[in-house]
């Protein structure tokens, strides 16, 4: 029988309240405990325990497919993800719920997210900038929104990007326009100022440490309004072209029409005229996640030639990523101090208006866990919020991000060994817990 981990050393503690899950001491105190036996290979998987904290443990703890039931599932829905394939299509080929292509969804999401913020560049920028927003809609085209974007005016390298609802706007006939006023009293209006908001969330994010920012925009109003609000002293140089203006390389948004086309070019969700949109934005941040760190570090700048990726254009990394390798480590929240902002992206909390009840998808418990997850953005409708505000004890804290329980511990085969933590390369850091599932959110609410 293969057993999984005869040879391996945890690298730290899985633990997100222990001392030693961040610190660099390389004098942690770690024994092997017995073994589990499960269904899928390698079917016998070795265990730890802390001796600090005596938090048990598993190989697996360190593995993106940590807690699947077939992990054997998570590469290829990421490939077909970004392949331009629906929940629905890649659920009938694998044999599975949609549902389960959804958690699937959403855990690449969240790998990708912590694996982009472990690399991303900070300090000063090597280049201009390109921000604009990419729209789309969420639920029906009553509610349109839009991802704004920074990328690398040169190198393409995507930095990240925030989200905003907006007010459906544009010709309608005097029914749409009815219908509109209708939604509009049930379920409110956008705020009218959330482009100025996002874009100033997403400067400070990608700012931080630099002196001095060339931003290339179009002529949307918000964008002086949200580079005036910049808390970081940036000298910027504003630059603004015509939205107008031919889509050709020459144009200095050349790099975020050409994210835009490849987004709607390999997501399914974004296709013109689909049915495969996304129910909920936040389902559509998650797979964002993915295509943007799939065209960063995996995707070939251009496919015909193969050369560099945007992320060694930039000076990020050396070599080109394959999504195995970005999803083979488990990338772990309390390793990695994300951007609040970015932080609601992980545990889910961004808020579709038209469904209320779908909005809490993670536990106050869990973003207790993390500094910068904001517990108290929690939606106050969501049965999360109403049954677990409570803040946990340490000890339970500790307990949260729960490992997967062991069929049968093998007694009597623990081998006492004290492992010292083994520096590794960038990036490190990887989840701590599966976002909770929300047992409000229909089937149909996401693709
Ligand atoms: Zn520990």
């Amino acid at each position: 029988m293969p057993v999984s981990g005869s040879s391996f050393r945890p690298p730290f503690c899985p633990n997100p309240a222990c001392r030693y899950h961040d610190a660099t001491s390389s004098s942690w105190p770690w024994v092997r405990a017995g073994f589990f036996l499960r269904d899928a290979a390698p079917h016998r998987v070795q265990r730890f325990q802390c001796r600090h904290c005596r938090r048990h443990f598993s190989t697996q703890t360190f593995r993106g497919d940590y807690w699947l039931k077939q992990p054997r599932l998570l590469l290829p829905v990421a490939h077909r993800l970004v392949g331009c394939s629906g929940f629905r299509q890649i659920a009938r080929e694998f044999g599975i719920s949609p549902q389960t292509v959804l958690g699937l969804s959403s855990r690449i999401g969240r790998q990708c997210l912590l694996f982009h913020e472990a690399l991303r560049p900070r300090g000063e920028l090597r280049e201009p900038l390109a921000l604009d927003g990419f729209r789309s809609f969420e639920r029906s085209q009553y509610h349109p929104t839009e991802f704004h974007l920074a990328i690398g005016q040169h190198s393409h390298y995507v930095h990240g990007f925030t989200d905003s609802e907006l007010r459906r706007s544009g010709a309608m006939r005097p029914g749409q326009r009815r219908w509109r006023a209708k939604l509009e009293a049930r379920w409110g209006r956008p705020d009218p100022r959330s482009t100025e908001h996002e874009v100033l969330a997403l400067l400070e994010i990608v700012t931080e440490g630099a002196t001095s920012l060339i931003l290339h925009t179009d002529e949307h109003q918000d964008y002086p309004r949200a580079l005036a609000r910049l808390r970081h002293r940036v000298t910027v140089a504003h630059h603004t072209v015509s939205s107008r203006a031919a889509r050709t390389s020459k144009n200095p948004l050349y790099a975020i029409n050409l994210f835009e086309l490849i987004v709607r070019h390999s997501g399914a969700n974004h296709k013109r005229e689909t049915i495969a949109f996304s129910k909920r934005r936040q389902s559509a941040a998650d797979r964002l996640w993915l295509t943007l760190v799939w065209r960063n570090y995996v995707k070939s700048f251009s496919e015909r030639k193969r050369d560099a990726t945007p992320a060694m254009r930039a000076g990020v990394c050396e070599g080109r990523w394959s999504l195995e390798a970005i999803l083979a480590e488990r990338q772990f929240i309390g390793r990695v101090r994300l951007p609040e902002r970015w932080a609601r992206y992980y545990w889910g909390l961004t808020p579709t208006r038209a469904l209320p009840r779908a909005r809490a998808v993670r536990s106050a418990r869990h973003a207790s866990a993390t500094p910068a997850a904001p517990a108290a953005r929690a939606p106050a409708r969501s049965q999360a919020a109403s049954s677990a505000p409570r803040a946990p004890s340490a000890k339970s804290a500790a307990l949260q991000p729960s490992m997967p329980r062991p069929k049968r511990a093998v007694k009597g085969r623990s081998v006492a060994s004290t492992g010292a933590r083994v520096a590794r390369a960038r990036p490190q850091p990887v989840a701590q817990s599966p976002r909770q599932k929300s047992a409000a959110s229909p089937a149909w609410a996401s693709a």
